[in-house]
């Protein structure tokens, strides 16, 4: 950033990435621009939280007299907004960090997002602002020039100016009350915003439940009232409703809601929400939910905004509020972490929350379903982190199978209600789709048997399943493993090959593959396929090992198969019968080399189709010469 004195006043450039972002907030057309006023409610909010924390906590401060609250002048003639609040202000230190630079790692992703929304949709979701942390930049959505006066204690005040494009300014000013007052003249299209109506009915949607007063030229027009503090019966749907959309900031209402009001151990207020859907960052950063969680007030003041240590990490999708009168109120964030009064609420949030998950499914199966899809993902990998709930966590599974209807699920329990007597154990196959799966020849014995497969489609599934282990005494097992208990010998076709012939085929086939697979074996999970892959008894699921691959792990598991060959297949005895005229023949070697890889094809983890499809025309060739003579 380069300066320019000039009376006074500093002139400041902003960093590129920061121009690219303020462009786009300028340039891009937004479904929503009222969105400005929420954010710049919520930062002043934010300030006057500070303010009110610090003189709870802070003996010598002792009470302050002035109310805190936000102020908003609105001029329509001369289309002026002022947002004043008198919370802690910024120092100048502080305007150069708060406001211009973007420090926020979520930046980057935030300018993907847009651009690939503009792009798609032809407008921009304005809510993704408030999303990606850079809120006070949507001002300038509805405005050129943005005026920001602050005061913070023990430092002198500053006037911070920009026009949003390359620069800004700051200089210093003799204003003597701590807060800030942040001022603008609205664009002619964005006229509205200084409509007295508009704004009260923008403030009553965004911002009814933010904690200070709000008043708009003098009159009171949010509610501030804690609603975690009334009792159940006290609580009306649409007011939950509108909580929630302003605390979790959506546009959608909560899928459901639960409130807790706990006596004894420890005593705690909760309200607690299920979006409708996974917010984006869940899916696509890792560790997203790291620093996720409900917000935590301690009597009555904001403790901390999202307190991650209120829940597991596997469960902090819920949004809500937690009061609780049992934590003094200057905690810091490792009084918080460490305090034995947390551990007991986390505790109890942890199994009143799986009770919520389990009473949905019980009594709200199409809700359940729709969280499970949502979030199932994020819940599943509290197996392998929350052993005390593990057992409940395990009945909440529910898994697509070859017995399930389109869109219809199973549970363990029901899988093992319909087991036959003689099957011992659970089965499961994993891969990217059902569809994919059900054309999986190692499914194929399955089918005849009419015995039900799991089917994992959830990447996380191969992490998780396979650690269950067993399921009511029924081990769980890939059908893709090699040691499968097939009942030798059983139902062996009338017209397969005689010992010796199979013996020289399952020989040609290991001299032709040579090291591309771990051995080649005579299969008896086969009906209509000629040949299957199936996993060595020690190899990683298929899986996880794409997934390693995918990952570019360089020591990833060779991932060597055994090919098991069906020798009732038409395909295996010509290929029998050729072999016996001369085993020297080139297409017994294309031939086998095609299984091989048709083989990969399905299972998905063939790379490169173009020599496949080179071979495959060769093959073809052959055959319609002999079709012609
Ligand atoms: P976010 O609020 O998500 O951090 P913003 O771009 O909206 O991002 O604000 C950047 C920072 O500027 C805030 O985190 C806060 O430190 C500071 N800030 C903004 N508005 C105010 C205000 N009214 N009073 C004090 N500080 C503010």
């Amino acid at each position: 950033m380069s300066e320019n004195k000039q009376n006074g006043i500093q002139e400041f450039e902003y960093k590129a990435e920061m121009k690219q972002l303020l462009n786009l907030i300028v340039h891009s057309l937004y479904t929503h621009p009222e969105i400005f006023l929420r954010e710049l409610i919520s930062n002043a909010s934010d300030a006057l939280s500070k303010v009110r924390f610090g003189q709870l906590t802070d003996n010598s401060a002792g009470e302050e007299g002035e109310e805190l609250k936000i102020t908003i002048a609105l001029d329509e003639k001369e289309r002026t907004v002022v947002i004043k609040d008198n919370g802690t202000g910024m120092s100048e230190e502080e305007l150069i960090a708060n406001l211009g630079t973007v420090a926020k790692s979520g930046t980057l992703g935030f300018l993907q997002t847009l651009k690939a929304e503009q792009g798609e949709k032809g407008g921009i979701d304005a809510n993704l602002i408030g999303q990606f942390g850079v809120g006070f930049y949507s001002v300038f959505m509805v405005t050129d020039e943005v005026t920001v006066e602050t005061k913070t204690d023990g430092a002198v005040g500053c006037r911070w100016k920009s026009g949003g494009e390359g620069s800004y300014t700051i200089e210093k000013t003799d204003r003597e009350k701590r807060g800030t007052a942040i001022s603008f003249t609205l664009k002619e299209e964005a006229k509205e915003f200084a409509e007295a109506y508009r704004v009260e009915n923008i403030i009553r949607k965004y911002s009814n439940f933010v904690d200070f007063p709000i008043y708009l030229d003098n009159k009171k027009v949010n509610s501030v009232t804690a609603l975690w503090q009334k009792s159940k019966s006290e609580l009306s749907e649409e007011e939950v409703n509108e909580f929630y959309k302003f605390i979790a900031v959506d546009y959608q209402e909560p899928l459901d809601y639960l409130h807790l009001s706990l006596e004894g151990v420890v005593n705690f207020k909760a309200l607690l929400f299920l979006p409708k859907e996974a917010p984006m960052d869940l899916l696509y950063q890792q560790g997203a939910l790291e620093n996720h969680g409900p917000q935590l007030y301690v009597r009555k003041v904001m403790i901390q905004h999202e307190c991650k240590d209120l829940l597991p990490e596997y469960l902090r999708f819920v949004k809500g509020v937690v009061e609780t009168e049992d934590l003094p109120l200057n905690v810091s964030r490792e009084v918080v972490q460490n305090s034995p009064v947390m551990a007991k609420i986390r505790q109890i949030l942890t199994t009143k929350i799986i009770a919520w998950f389990e009473s949905l499914a019980a009594e709200q199966p199409e809700k359940f379903r729709r969280f499970y899809k949502a979030f199932g993902p994020v819940v599943k990998i509290g197996l392998n982190t929350d052993f005390t709930n593990r057992e409940k966590l395990i009945e909440l599974l529910r898994f697509v199978s070859t017995a399930t209807e389109e869109e219809e699920y199973v549970t363990l329990k029901e899988y093992v209600g319909r087991m036959t007597e003689d099957q011992k154990e659970i089965y499961y196959l994993s891969g990217d789709s059902r569809e994919q799966m059900l054309s999986n020849p190692n499914l194929e014995y399955f089918r005849k048997k009419g015995i039900e497969v799991l089917l994992l489609t959830d990447p996380v599934d191969v992490f998780v399943i396979p650690s269950i282990n067993e399921y009511d005494k029924k081990p769980l097992k890939s059908v893709e493993k090699a040691d499968i208990d097939f009942k030798a010998g059983e139902e062996q076709e009338k017209e397969a090959l005689s010992e010796a012939m199979i013996g020289t085929v399952l020989r040609i086939f290991r001299e032709t593959l040579g090291d591309r697979v771990e051995d080649v074996a005579e299969s008896r999970r086969l009906v209509s396929s000629p040949v299957t892959l199936v996993s060595g008894k020690d190899s990683v699921d298929p899986q996880i090992e794409k997934m390693l691959r995918m990952m570019k792990q360089a020591d990833a598991p060779g991932g060597k198969k055994v090919l098991e060959v069906n020798p009732s297949h038409a395909v295996i005895k010509n290929l029998a019968g050729l072999c016996m005229l001369d085993e020297n023949n080139p297409l017994i070697r294309t031939t086998i080399h095609h299984l091989y890889e048709g083989a990969l094809l399905l299972e998905g983890s063939l790379e490169g189709t173009a020599e496949y499809i080179s071979r495959m025309n060769d093959i073809i060739e052959v055959a319609t010469r002999q079709a012609k003579s």
